[in-house]
């Protein structure tokens, strides 16, 4: 029996709906009018009117649907497969938290409803603020910015705000160690300070030495991530704090890696004055297609008066219980960082995370995910040391880099090759080429939400793949052969990208 050379639904993958769009079909009829009609011109402004209506696919339903359904089979997502991508914690979101937050009361809720009309929603967002005052160890939180660069810009400004309110105002500098992600520097940069490196030890952490000699009254800030994007928990961090705290600057501790010490340790019990979080990494949700996030700040108490308004108000309102409010009334805050209060779907999915494994599911949560992170290193130094090191070989935290320089050298074969031939097999690739410390690197993060057997397959695959590279490295060079779109030209695609399909007829 032999194969028909194209099944339909390739046909149909090469076909666009408008191709398929046949003039009068429909999806969807509305019911005759019962009502009088009531002129457009009565309720948009000429100048806000279209001349012709826009031109749109004329389908039928089931066309419709298997449009969509073909579309969410072209990407690559959580729900597909093993997603490693170090860095950006893409662990499973919880079908619940969809249902929550698609209740009307949530969803349907208007950005602009008064405060006396929403009080359910500033409940849980207070709630929220108090837990993540909990999980961080420092006593107030605003949860405005939208994602973590945005929490760090407004970190940052929090640090300047301080500082300009004691008439310190000589500060230029803000140190990040040499691994920092790349938000960090651009942060200080937005913020109007000088970026100055730090350098890293050999075993991964901050070199110390140049710390102090770095450390002086020219400095607002040091931003520090810990565990940092090597996986590795800085063993001086006290230390760090203290030679920050002695010459008078802010610590910033970019909170990104904090699924591996939810529930463990505290960057407030560390000396730190401000931490961001990513919700949607650390607290569930579905991301990595850009968006809607939420990068929440804890400070301490020496800068919460410079917190972004509105700030939510609890009152305690007698036998009604409590009541909330937005406080806008905040002279020295550094103003507003978004319209409205935030992405608030984000904020049910995260608030509904913390509270259904409460402290110690938290604890749980980064517990396995450190313990899988080491346990995936310890499994791919089995199938893959020899080609693929470990870059800094000590117990990691929640993620681990390795280098693919010897699979280089070696094979001919670099880790971009390794990563698109990763696809054929059906995972998604960690984070590749980042921290930019080491050659080659790949960066990977299994999360606490998968399963030993798909570890070991994880690295029995890359074992696979090395086998494959040895005796015939094209496979990986002109890899990926499986997926919608083969291997593209990256600075083409970057520089004159083909956004549409010309329309036929
Ligand atoms: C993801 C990440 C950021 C930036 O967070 P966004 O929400 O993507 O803006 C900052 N630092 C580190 C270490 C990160 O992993």
């Amino acid at each position: 029996m032999t194969a028909p050379a194209q099944t339909a639904q390739q046909r149909e993958r090469a076909t666009t709906i408008f191709e398929k769009s046949v003039p009068g079909r429909r999806a969807f009829v509305a019911p005759e009018l019962d009502v009088p009609e009531k002129p457009v011109g009565d309720l948009l402004p000429a100048s806000a009117r279209r001349a012709e209506p826009p031109r749109l696919p004329e389908v039928a339903e089931p066309e419709i649907v298997r449009h969509y359904n073909r579309m969410s089979k072209r990407n690559f997502d959580l729900d597909t497969g093993f997603y490693p991508l170090g860095s950006c914690t893409m662990k499973h979101n919880p079908k619940l938290h969809e249902r929550l937050a698609a209740m009307p009361g949530n969803a349907r809720l208007h950005p602009a409803q008064a405060p006396a009309r929403s009080q359910g929603a500033l409940e849980l967002m207070y709630n929220l603020e108090r837990a993540l005052s909990e999980v961080s160890g420092l006593p107030h939180v605003s949860l405005q910015p939208s994602a973590g660069s945005h929490g760090e810009l407004a970190g940052v400004l929090l640090a300047r705000a301080y500082h300009d309110d004691r008439g310190d105002t000589a500060r230029t500098k803000v140190l990040t160690p040499d691994t920092a992600h790349g938000t960090n520097p651009a942060t200080v940069t937005m913020a109007g300070y000088e970026v100055v490196k730090v350098e890293t030890s050999a075993d991964g952490g901050v070199d110390i030495d140049d710390l102090r000699g770095k450390a002086d009254e020219s400095v607002a800030a040091l931003m520090l991530t810990n565990p940092n994007t090597l996986g590795l928990f800085d063993r001086n961090i006290d230390e760090i704090t203290r030679i920050v705290d002695a010459c008078g600057a802010i610590s910033y501790y970019d909170g990104a890696n904090l699924n591996a010490i939810m529930g463990i340790t505290r960057p407030g019990d560390m000396g730190f004055d401000v931490v961001h979080f990513n919700l949607h990494k650390s607290f569930t949700q579905p991301h990595g297609g850009g968006g809607p996030g939420a990068g929440p700040i804890a400070v301490s108490d020496r800068l919460e008066p410079f917190l972004p308004v509105p700030v939510i108000a609890r009152h305690e309102a007698g036998d009604g219980g409590p009541t909330f409010d937005l406080d806008e009334d905040r002279p020295k805050s550094i103003g507003r960082l978004r319209g409205f209060q935030g992405n608030y779907g984000v904020f049910v999915r995260s608030y509904a995370y913390i509270c259904s494994l409460g402290a110690e599911g938290l604890r749980e949560a980064s517990e396995v995910a450190v313990l899988n992170a080491n346990y995936l290193m310890a499994r791919l130094r089995e199938t893959a040391g020899q080609h693929l090191p470990v870059a800094f070989d000590r117990a990691c935290g929640h993620e681990f880099v390795l280098s693919g320089a010897p699979m280089k050298r070696e094979l001919g074969v670099r880790t971009l090759d390794l990563a698109k031939r990763m696809l054929d097999y059906g995972y998604h690739p960690p984070t590749v080429y980042f921290p930019l410390l080491v050659d080659e690197a790949l960066l990977i993060e299994p999360t606490e939400t998968e399963t030993r057997e798909t570890l070991d397959g994880f690295a029995e695959a890359i074992g696979e793949i090395l086998r494959e590279a040895a005796h015939d490295p094209d496979a990986l060079l002109n890899a990926p052969y499986t997926t919608p779109v083969r291997r593209l030209d990256e600075a083409a695609a970057a520089r004159s990208p083909v956004v549409r399909q010309p329309l036929s007829g």
